[in-house]
């Protein structure tokens, strides 16, 4: 097997010098800032060790890629009755589509895209004020990265609630079939701001390693969630983790993955590793162009593809 550290070496520099960078997401005015140049990669193995290059200690906008940890949440509070509120099927459209929703009253088909992110956001708010639901969040990823520096961008989330006018009518729609059960400034308002969560790739490698290991946090030994309910979730990313794109991302790359608009994607090698990239710029379905090239090649190389060699 080849050595992990220059494995991911070498891809950091082969992603640096490519000038093909795809393009950093604009309708969130503040990530339209972000240098598009940047390249970072982050392996938390199985042996506690984490092989890092490029820019792996730069904080980014995790966006979407919270909603793998909301996830998690709202199935330890809801349990399989979540499945009620959202459902488990890949949606073939963008990640903020409105289309399927009216079709299908107001249930969005996973809990990926925007919808059922709404909808799951809604579940862990449940008896609390937003303030608390977003602390717990909070909490649990950084017990999950153990890393208490993990923090809310709070321009990004102020960025995103001036004009999220397509979440804004997300929300409400689903609200007018009875799928949102807080209000809906509560939920938009804990949403955007569990989206602002910054974190470098080398936290977020950290953060995902219960996914990699059944549940349980290798360094730790301290079982987070059951195997069981950490291979669903695992199925999740590997079938509805890149929106539209995540038939393309499973063919390529071979792993279940979860991506964000701020161009990071959480990577899972069930028993191997957990993997963090990061490249702002993103393809035509809004996920990050390098990052998956990056995941691809390396998946290649340590031969982790759960689809074999
Ligand atoms: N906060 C972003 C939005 O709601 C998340 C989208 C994403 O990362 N794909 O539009």
């Amino acid at each position: 097997m080849p050595q992990l550290d220059a494995v991911v070496r070498d891809i950091a520099e082969e992603m640096s010098r490519r000038d093909d960078r795809g393009e950093v997401a604009t309708y969130i005015p503040q990530l339209a800032h972000v240098d598009p140049g940047q390249f970072g990669l982050a392996v938390a193995a199985a042996d506690g060790s984490i092989a890092c290059a490029g820019h792996s200690d730069t904080p980014f906008s995790i966006q979407s890629i919270s909603k793998v940890f909301t996830l998690t949440l709202a199935l330890g509070v809801a349990g399989d009755q979540l499945w009620k509120r959202v459902g488990r099927e890949p949606s073939g459209n963008a990640f903020n589509s409105i289309v399927q929703l009216e079709l299908e009253q107001g249930v969005p088909r996973n809990p990926f895209i925007n919808a059922g992110a709404l909808a799951v956001t809604d579940v862990i708010l449940s008896g609390h004020p937003p303030r608390e639901a977003l602390g717990e969040i909070l909490r649990f990823i950084r017990f999950a990265a153990q890393d208490d520096s993990i923090h809310i961008d709070e321009h990004v989330a102020r960025s995103e609630k001036a004009t999220g006018f397509r979440n804004v009518a997300l929300a409400n729609f689903m609200k007018s079939f009875g799928v949102l059960q807080n209000p809906v400034d509560y939920v938009l308002g804990t949403y955007f701001h569990h989206c602002a969560i910054a974190m470098s790739c080398r936290q977020l490698a950290l953060a995902g390693r219960f996914l990699a290991h059944s549940g349980r946090n290798p360094d730790t030994n301290c079982s987070m969630i059951s195997p069981e309910r950490a291979r669903r979730i695992n199925a999740l990313m590997l079938t509805c983790g890149h929106y539209d794109g995540s038939g393309e991302f499973a063919y390529r790359v071979g792993l279940p993955g979860k991506s964000g608009v701020g161009g990071g994607i959480l990577a899972v090698a069930p028993s191997h590793a957990s993997i963090a990239v990061w490249a702002p710029g993103l393809d035509p379905t809004g996920n990050s162009h390098l990052g998956r090239i990056a995941l691809e090649k390396l998946a290649r190389k340590m031969k982790w593809s759960i689809f074999g060699e």
